[in-house]
């Protein structure tokens, strides 16, 4: 069920890959107090457009229209905040997810932004789930299995020290998934571990969607009226990271990092692919 790319459809995901990129470090370098979550998505849309991509955001999920080409998740927010008229404050901590299609190939990353200076705790909540993003990204290798993946992002969050208020909260019931000629797609990724289930072999040409989400209090989360908006039941603040990433005969590919991953790869011990584009 799962879809295998060859090198040459990898190829062209890192194309879309790159774009995504290139849209969140335009929306990064725009967070600041003052700016709208409407502006942000502007900014994205426009390097969207720029290359000739498509946004897989701004379409028909399941009978559920999202207008924006990211989502901007703020504070509370844990994934799926629609952008419009909300004005970052300093303080804030915001986390941006993009993706586009290009060539017909999906590209889904998202990143998490302090606005200004922001509490220790928040940081320290951005650098734990960032960090554990890249312990899952660092077992994208042949021969794994999905649930590697999953115990490595847990495993990381767990052994982190408790920030001075609060405590890790690892979202349950959002994770990760398969990307290729759809932006969702077979398997679904679990940020933790569940059950006795090994899930699928991850064999050359396996792309997937890392992206743990990790609150400062509860797993729990529920719905705000407008359909899309993902808080946490106790309004503790939330932090999201994603790459898109491919199991390759040469290690893992980071489609969505500007350099394949290779530099964060590299403290982990692990070598990234080389580029395909080069
Ligand atoms: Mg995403
Ligand atoms: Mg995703």
């Amino acid at each position: 069920m799962v879809e295998i790319k060859t090198p040459e459809q990898i190829a062209k995901m890192r194309a879309a890959g790159l774009v995504v990129a290139e849209a969140l470090k335009a929306c990064r370098e725009a967070v600041a107090p003052g700016v709208t979550t409407g502006e942000l998505n502007d900014i994205a849309d426009q390097v969207i457009a720029k290359h000739g991509a498509t946004s897989n955001f701004r379409a028909d999920h399941g009978g559920l229209w999202f207008p924006g080409v990211i989502c901007a998740s703020v504070n509370e927010e844990v994934v799926h905040g629609i952008p419009g008229d909300k004005v970052l404050k300093a303080g804030d901590l915001i986390s941006i997810d993009c993706g586009a299609i290009l060539d017909g190939w999906h590209g889904d990353a998202a990143i998490t932004v302090a606005v200004g200076a922001t509490a220790d705790e928040n940081l320290m909540l951005s650098k734990v789930t960032e960090g554990s993003m890249w312990a899952g990204i660092a077992q994208m290798k042949k021969g794994n299995r999905l649930v590697d993946v999953s115990r490595a992002i847990e495993g990381y969050i767990r052994r982190q020290p408790l920030p001075p208020k609060g405590k890790w909260g690892i979202t349950e019931g959002y994770g990760g998934h398969g990307i290729g000629t759809a932006m969702h797609m077979e398997p679904h990724v679990l940020n933790y571990v569940a059950g006795r289930g090994k899930g699928p072999k991850l064999v050359p040409g396996t792309v997937l969607a890392i992206e743990p989400m990790v609150s400062l209090g509860t797993p729990h989360t529920t719905i705000l009226e407008d359909d899309w908006t993902v808080v946490t039941t106790d309004g503790t603040w939330a932090s999201h990271w994603e790459h898109s990433v491919a199991v390759t005969e040469q290690g893992p590919l980071v489609l969505t990092a500007f350099d394949g991953g290779r530099a964060e790869l590299a403290k982990l011990g692990v070598t990234a692919a080389p580029d395909p584009l080069g």
